[in-house]
């Protein structure tokens, strides 16, 4: 009887232990399904373009070995068992998600295969350990990181990554499945009229071929200092491997061994300190998971309950203003304007952003979170709402809420040459480097020379630096003492 295979979250061949159990059982139907049930949470424009891009590299990766992706569109709590049915599978096999909605879903399927006698497996791909599996001496889930990652540690290596399958024997499918696979392009998943993503297709290559490139070239040349490096947004001196874990199209493990591997044969020129933080980043991905697995309300419920109380400002201009890079702070328009044109943003600069919305225009850190949501391409139901919760200070581990980001100190500390800046807000490139984060305060001369005229070529700071903070300290000082 033929095995199938559910590919989620996972789009790739290598290190798929729901692959290889699959491969073992049976000539293999592998199938995607694009769900659009009401219970999930859609996915947003940019990942959607991810998507698109993602399913056509795997599927062109699995007719290259022999075999055949079905795809389909609708609610897998009906289309999974049926498709099951209609092939006569007897083994079915998937790798674990871990926000609510999936789990629910994996578990009444496991249900109802069961009940129809097909033999049902699941398997961890995407995280180096379950979530479920570290935790704290009294055998509850942490809270902190720095005692969660020593836990992790101690816990050893990894597993090594399962090799990627040599063939796929693709099992028959029934002509009345047949008539309804769909190709990629029937999904509709890229945007035309207008085609916002020729910034998405010069800057990325997903699929697992992609993500090896990113790996290799990251591990081969750009770690070199990444433990400072790393918080710099006018270098490339991330891996830019986000997107490529999001969608499963690389996995820690693989990221972990290959890591060690080139440290250990001097094939790096990272030492051994990039490559421990480059971990502990990995890390802060799987404290993310834990913290999802733990909360499952963590993208719309505050981890810290007493920010219920917060009243946030319903400043909707402001928010216009933040979505479209037109603050007149420049790294927070830089980034926002890279996060449009890439759907990436950096580290740094995702956190400055964030500060500045929920701290100096007292937004709610939801409104930030949903407007990341559709615009990234690495767009994660953990690290997502983990982050703006951390940046808020209503998450775990979080950010004290006293500590207010200055858009201006952190732009001189890191793009002290105004490099990023200029990259992503070419109206300021003639700005000197003096003013170039703060060109409110250049004078008439500098600009006229730069040819700006602030508030009609970019904009005039839409809030003052002080008042902004001043507000934000007061509210969350009142919520502290309630
Ligand atoms: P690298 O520095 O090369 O790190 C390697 C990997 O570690 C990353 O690919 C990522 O999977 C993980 N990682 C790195 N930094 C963090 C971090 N601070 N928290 C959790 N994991 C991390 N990351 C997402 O993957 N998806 C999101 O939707 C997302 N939203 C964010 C929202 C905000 C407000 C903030 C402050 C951060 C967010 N992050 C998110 C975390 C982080 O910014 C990105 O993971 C990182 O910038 C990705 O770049 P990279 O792959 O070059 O990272």
């Amino acid at each position: 009887r033929p095995a199938l295979l559910w590919f989620r979250d996972d789009l790739r061949l290598s290190d798929n232990p729901a692959l290889r159990a699959a491969i073992e059982r049976g000539p293999l139907i592998c199938l995607y399904i694009l769900d659009t049930s009401p219970d999930r949470r859609p996915l947003g424009g940019a990942a959607r373009w991810w998507l698109s891009r993602s399913l056509t590299a795997l599927s062109e990766a699995i007719a290259a070995k022999g075999g055949e992706l079905l795809i389909l569109r609708g609610d897998p709590a009906e289309l999974l068992p049926r498709v099951a049915r209609e092939t006569g599978a007897g083994y079915v096999a998937w790798n674990r998600r871990y926000d609510k909605a999936a789990i629910e879903l994996d578990k009444s399927l496991k249900a109802t295969l069961i009940d129809s006698s097909i033999e049902v497996e699941s398997f961890n791909a995407n995280l180096l350990n379950e979530p479920w599996q570290v935790t704290t001496k009294a055998d509850g889930p942490f809270k902190v990181f720095t005692p969660y990652w020593r836990a992790v540690r101690e816990r050893g290596e990894p597993s090594a990554p399962l090799p990627k399958p040599r063939q796929l024997s693709k099992a028959r499918l029934p002509a009345a499945l047949r008539q309804q696979a769909l190709a990629v392009s029937d999904l509709a998943l890229e945007p035309t009229a207008p085609d916002w993503a020729g910034g998405l297709r010069e800057a990325w290559t997903p699929g697992e071929d992609g993500a090896r490139q990113r790996l290799n070239a990251f591990v081969g040349e750009a770690i070199a200092g990444y433990r400072e490096g790393r918080d710099r947004p006018d270098k490339p001196s991330t891996s830019r491997l986000s997107p490529h874990l999001r969608f499963g199209e690389i996995s820690p493990r693989q990221i972990w061994h290959a890591t060690t591997a080139a440290l250990a044969a001097g094939d790096t020129p990272g030492s051994a300190g990039d490559v421990e933080k480059f971990f502990s980043e990995i890390g802060w991905r799987e404290f993310s998971y834990h913290l999802l697995f733990h909360n499952p309300g963590l993208a719309s419920v505050n981890y810290d309950r007493r920010f219920d109380a917060m009243s946030w400002e319903k400043d909707e201009t402001g928010l216009k203003a933040w979505q479209k890079g037109l603050t007149g702070y420049p790294i927070v328009d830089a980034g926002l304007r890279e996060l449009w044109q890439t759907g990436w943003m950096h580290n740094r600069v995702r956190m400055i952003t964030a500060s500045f919305l929920i701290k100096h225009l007292l937004t709610d850190w939801r409104a930030g979170e949903t407007w990341f949501w559709d615009t990234l391409v690495d767009a994660d139901p953990a690290n997502n709402p983990a982050s703006w919760q951390w940046v808020a200070g209503s998450g775990a581990d979080a950010a004290p809420y006293f500590r207010v980001f200055n858009p201006v100190t952190q732009g001189e500390k890191f793009d002290p040459k105004g490099v990023y800046v200029r990259r992503f807000i070419p109206e300021l490139a003639r700005l000197d480097d003096k003013f170039i984060h703060r060109p409110w305060e250049a004078p008439a001369g500098e600009l006229n020379k730069a040819g700006i005229v602030l508030g009609q070529d970019y904009p005039k700071p839409i809030i003052a630096l002080d008042f902004g903070r001043q507000r934000a300290l007061d509210a969350f000082a009142a919520l502290r003492s309630e």
